[in-house]
C-alpha cells in the first residue's frame, strides 16, 4: 500500500515510516501537514498514518480536507491516550481507526493490514471472514472456529455491516440507519441490545472478544486469530 505518514515528532515518524516499509509499504514522512494535503492531493494514498497535534495545520483539519475532497484514502489517526475527545472527534470527522500514544509498532502494523485488506472485492463475497468468525451470507450460517453459532435474522444483519469492514468504527445511529433505513422509530438502544446478545453468543466458552466497543463513539470487530 502507499501510505503517508503525518507526523512531527521526528523519531516517532521515522520507528512508524520504518515499522511499514518491514511491512512492504511504500512510505513517505510528512512534518507538515500542508504540505501532506498537497501530497494526498495530487496522488491520493491508500492510507494516511495521522498525527492529530500538528504545527500549523491541525490533524482535524487535514482529515476535513481529505473527506471533502472525497478521496478513497483510510486514515488511522494517532492521539495522546488520555485525549479522548479528541479521538472522538476524529472518528466523527471519518477517521477509520486511530492509536493511542504510545503504541506498539506491531499493533499500528497489525492495524493497518486489516483496513488494507477491507474494501474491494472481499466486500461482495458470499463468505465474510474476520480472524475465526466466518459468514456464509447466501446460507445465513455463521461460524466461530468451526462451531456453528445460531443468530436471529436481525442480529445477523448487524454483526454483518460490523464484519464487512473490519477495524472501521460503526456508530449506533448509523447501525439503526443502515437496518431500519426510512422507519423512523428506531431507537439505538435497540443496537446495543443487539450488540449485548451477539457477544453472548460470540463469546462462547470463554473464547475472546470479537466486538470492541469505542466509548463515545460505537462498536468496531477485530480479528482473533
Ligand atoms: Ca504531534
Amino acid at each position: 500500500m502507499r501510505i503517508l505518514v503525518v507526523e512531527d515528532e521526528e523519531d516517532l515518524a521515522r520507528h512508524v515510516a520504518g515499522a511499514l516499509r518491514r511491512h512492504e509499504h511504500d512510505v513517505e514522512v510528512f512534518n507538515d501537514g500542508g504540505r501532506a494535503v498537497e501530497a494526498a492531493l495530487r496522488q491520493p494514498p491508500d492510507l494516511m498514518v495521522l498525527d492529530l497535534n500538528l504545527p500549523t495545520m491541525s490533524g482535524l483539519t487535514i482529515l476535513s480536507r481529505i473527506k471533502q475532497a472525497a478521496l478513497p484514502t483510510r486514515v488511522i489517526i494517532l492521539t495522546a491516550r488520555a485525549d479522548v475527545e479528541h479521538r472522538i472527534k476524529g472518528l466523527n470527522a471519518g477517521a477509520d481507526d486511530y492509536m493511542g500514544k504510545p503504541f506498539s509498532m506491531d499493533e499500528l502494523a497489525a492495524r493497518v493490514n486489516v483496513l488494507g485488506r477491507r474494501g474491494g472485492r472481499s466486500n461482495d463475497a458470499a463468505h465474510i471472514t474476520v480472524g475465526d468468525v466466518v459468514m456464509d451470507v447466501p446460507h445465513r450460517r455463521l461460524t466461530r472456529r468451526g462451531e456453528r453459532v445460531e443468530l436471529s435474522p436481525r442480529e445477523f444483519e448487524v454483526l454483518q455491516i460490523l464484519m464487512r469492514e473490519p477495524g472501521r468504527v460503526f456508530s449506533r445511529s448509523e447501525i439503526c440507519e443502515r437496518i431500519w433505513q426510512r422507519e423512523h422509530q428506531y431507537d439505538t438502544r435497540t443496537v446495543e441490545i443487539f450488540i449485548m446478545r451477539l457477544r453472548k453468543k460470540l463469546e462462547f466458552d470463554g473464547l475472546p472478544p470479537v466486538i470492541h466497543t469505542v466509548r463515545g463513539v460505537g462498536y468496531q470487530v477485530l480479528p482473533v486469530e
